[in-house]
């Protein structure tokens, strides 16, 4: 099984600017790097973005951003992608991403981007002293999932601790899960897991649960599920798997153990949209706002992936966003005057 890591940055901040130049696309000037297509984030919506870009001789250059590859470095098995008979790990998978995009001439940098003026273009971007000048911009940031904050669940991650169960329920047939949260999602979730497993307990801090009424009433319908009200999860137990949770009650301080083979943490996803919240929309939940399937309020800024996408959060979704921004990306560059019509390879 591929551990976490194993995604060798290309490009240091360092390395990263100033540039020598030599490409009809990117130069350095000081430390600035100028470039037609700057890409913000590096999972499967930013590198899917990378290589039709690339492949589109836009040479661009990804931000790939603190944790390259994306949330699936966050897991093991990954066996809904398609192409892939056996399923393969998420880390392989990010780093085949990453290797395809750099094939094609794209430019990664490791590093966050602090902050942006989208106010005229070219786009303005500083990261780490570094300033990016872009013609165009997408945005793949992605969201993270929220996690309790134990040891325990960072060493079991992929070992049956998760954070999405249409990703994962499949490895649990006929065992025992845990799903923690009391919001519409862990709700869903636990319904959801249903499908695979002997029973599922809901375990909720409080005894009031934020999810509606109707996804409540569900789950209290559905004779494998347990909800637990005014429980917390103290510690996740298990050396190389998930084998039973350290519960407390809320009220009474009173502890108890849980026997369970699977715990999915459910307490939310904080997008990544800090930096871009004075430019763009954004729903009620901080997500980015599409504008005509990847385009934003300004212009030449697209978005792309689970930056925006709260309802399917999949790899392969994101990449097919990826794909779709970087396809208009260059339709947009093209239709400026930017670049040359000759610059559109067939995709
Ligand atoms: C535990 C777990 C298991 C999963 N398993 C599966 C699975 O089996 N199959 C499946 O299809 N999906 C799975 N998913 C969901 C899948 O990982 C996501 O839907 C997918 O990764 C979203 O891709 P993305 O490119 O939109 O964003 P992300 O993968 O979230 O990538 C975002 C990128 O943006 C970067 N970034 C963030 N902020 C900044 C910044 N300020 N500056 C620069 N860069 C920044 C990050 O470093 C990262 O590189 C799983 C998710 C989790 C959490």
């Amino acid at each position: 099984m591929t551990e976490f890591g194993g995604f060798a940055p290309t490009l240091t901040d360092a390395e990263a600017g100033p540039t020598s130049g030599g490409s009809s696309t990117i130069q350095g000037v000081g430390g600035r790097v100028d470039t037609n297509l700057v890409i913000i984030g590096s999972g499967p919506a930013g590198l899917t973005a990378a290589i039709y870009a690339a492949r589109a001789n836009l040479e661009p250059v990804v931000l790939a951003g603190s944790a390259p590859g994306g949330q699936l470095m966050l897991t093991s098995d990954v066996e809904n992608y398609p192409g892939f008979v056996e399923g393969i790990q998420g880390p392989d998978l990010m780093a085949a991403m990453r290797a395809q995009a750099e094939r094609f001439g794209t430019r990664l940098v490791d590093t966050d981007i602090d902050r942006v003026d989208f106010s005229e273009r070219p786009f303005r971007i500083w990261s780490r002293g570094t300033e990016y000048r872009a013609q165009s911009v997408i945005i793949a940031t992605g969201a993270s999932a929220l996690w309790l904050g134990l040891d325990s669940e960072t060493r079991l991650r992929g070992r049956g601790v998760s954070a999405c169960a249409t990703c994962d329920g499949f490895f649990f047939k006929d065992q025992v899960l845990a799903v923690i949260g009391g919001g519409d999602t862990a709700f869903e979730e636990a319904t959801f897991l249903t499908r695979f497993a002997t029973k599922v307990h809901l375990l909720h801090r409080r005894d009031t649960f934020r999810a509606s009424k109707i996804m409540v009433d569900r789950a209290t319908a559905n004779d494998k599920i347990e909800i637990h009200p005014n429980t917390a999860v103290d510690e996740i137990l298990g050396e190389s798997k998930v084998e039973g949770l350290l519960l407390s009650d809320t009220k009474t301080g009173e502890k108890r153990q849980l026997d369970v083979g699977g715990a999915f943490i459910a307490i939310g996803y904080r997008p990544n949209t800090e930096a871009f919240r004075d430019w763009l929309d954004v729903d009620e939940k901080g997500y980015l706002v599409v504008h005509d399937e990847t385009g934003s309020k300004i212009d030449g800024v697209f978005i792309a992936g689970d930056v925006h996408d709260h309802r399917y959060r999949q790899a392969v979704t994101a990449a097919a966003d990826g794909c779709k921004a970087a396809i208009d990306a260059e339709r947009w560059l093209e239709a400026q005057g930017i670049t040359e019509a000759a610059t559109a390879t067939a995709w």
